[in-house]
């Protein structure tokens, strides 16, 4: 929970819910000077909404108090829409609004007219009476699933834009229908990657990094066509690509890193080629006004992952300027 309030975390429900800070009550921190400090939105504001997203710099968090959903089933009603391109998958984004769960798994090493080809997919908790009859017995138990384990690291050359244009047609095309509704429980939705037990082994011994920004809605699509097209053209594809659309953000939650607009999250597998591109996307990234995740910005320029342009938070900008500093 400490790391979840340290990035201020974002979910698929973003644009309806906000971020994590919109559901935690209070948290105790063990602060610089050594005091235990209860905060919230009433007692210690000041230390309460720089923490949220604060990257653990304004002390530990010791306790945290947080409001949960309530559920009536561990399943999901889902539905998967193929989209031929960017078009096509922002349009659906806009329909989708209303839904609490979107996001869209993409093919990033798709160009052109196909370029931002991907899956929406969409989803609302099941409601026990909605349920299909052989789901309805043990409800709210998930079934136990078959998971791979991934038994070594991959060598480095397996992971290449062939293996990745492969992947990224099965994963297209395993669905048959262009519209399938189904359910499916709450890990298949959300964690869909924990079914292969040590997936990060398929990106080799070097690792990989993460990298997320959001770009304004009004440049969305014209920014994510430069951004794909930037991808494409370096080879480094990435299998785990997700695009979301988010809402409008707490103006409080300052540190917090969705602003309304379009964020799209990838994995890129560590290579010597890997600064250089990331160079050229935060580029694009800061021409439309985007920003990046500081917790995925192992690569990017410093300038992106300030959020604090207009606050007047002394304290805490010199200890963001230190912890950039010692990143350098
Ligand atoms: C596969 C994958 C998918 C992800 N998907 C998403 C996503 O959909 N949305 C999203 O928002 N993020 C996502 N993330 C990022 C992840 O949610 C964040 O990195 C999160 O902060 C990790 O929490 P952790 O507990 O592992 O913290 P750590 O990685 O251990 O730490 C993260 C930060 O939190 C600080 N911290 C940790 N504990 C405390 C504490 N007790 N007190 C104060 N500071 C503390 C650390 O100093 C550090 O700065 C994803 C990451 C991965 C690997």
């Amino acid at each position: 929970m400490g790391g979840a309030i340290a990035s201020d975390i974002h979910g698929k429900n973003h644009h309806v819910d906000g971020c994590f800070s919109e559901h935690v009550l209070h948290f105790t921190i063990l602060t610089e000077s050594g005091e235990i400090k209860k905060c919230s939105r009433d007692e210690n504001a000041d230390l309460f909404w720089p923490t949220m997203g604060g990257m653990g710099l304004t002390g530990i968090i010791l306790t945290a108090r947080f409001k949960l959903k309530k559920i009536e089933t561990a399943y999901i009603r889902n539905e998967a829409i193929q989209a031929k391109n960017l078009d096509e998958i922002f349009t659906l984004f806009e329909e989708s609004e209303s839904w609490t769960y979107n996001v869209a798994w993409l093919d990033c090493l798709q160009r052109g007219k196909n370029s931002g080809k991907s899956i929406m997919l969409r989803g609302e908790h099941a409601t026990l009476n909605e349920l299909p009859q052989r789901l309805k017995k043990n409800a709210l138990t998930p079934r136990k699933k078959f998971s791979f384990t991934v038994p070594f690291y991959f060598p480095s050359f397996a992971l290449n834009p062939l293996t990745i244009k492969l992947f990224n047609w099965f994963f297209y095309h395993k669905q048959l229908k262009k519209h399938l509704k189904n359910y499916v429980d709450l890990d298949q939705f959300f964690y869909p990657l924990d079914a292969i037990q040590n997936w990060n082994k398929i990106y080799g011994k070097k690792g990989f990094i993460q990298y997320q920004f959001v770009i304004p809605k009004a440049n969305g699509k014209e920014g994510m066509r430069q951004i794909l097209e930037t991808i494409a053209k370096s080879g480094n594809g990435s299998f785990l690509v997700v695009l979301k659309l988010f809402g409008r953000n707490n103006p409080l939650a300052y540190n917090a890193f969705p602003f309304e607009g379009y964020t799209l999250a990838l994995d890129f597998k560590v290579n010597p080629k890997l600064p250089a591109l990331v160079a050229a996307l935060d580029g694009i990234v800061e021409k439309y006004g985007g920003r990046i995740y500081r917790t995925k910005d192992a690569l990017s320029k410093a300038s992106l992952t300030s959020y604090l342009k207009n606050i007047d938070s002394t304290k805490f900008n010199s200890l963001q300027n230190e912890r950039i500093n010692s990143s350098l």
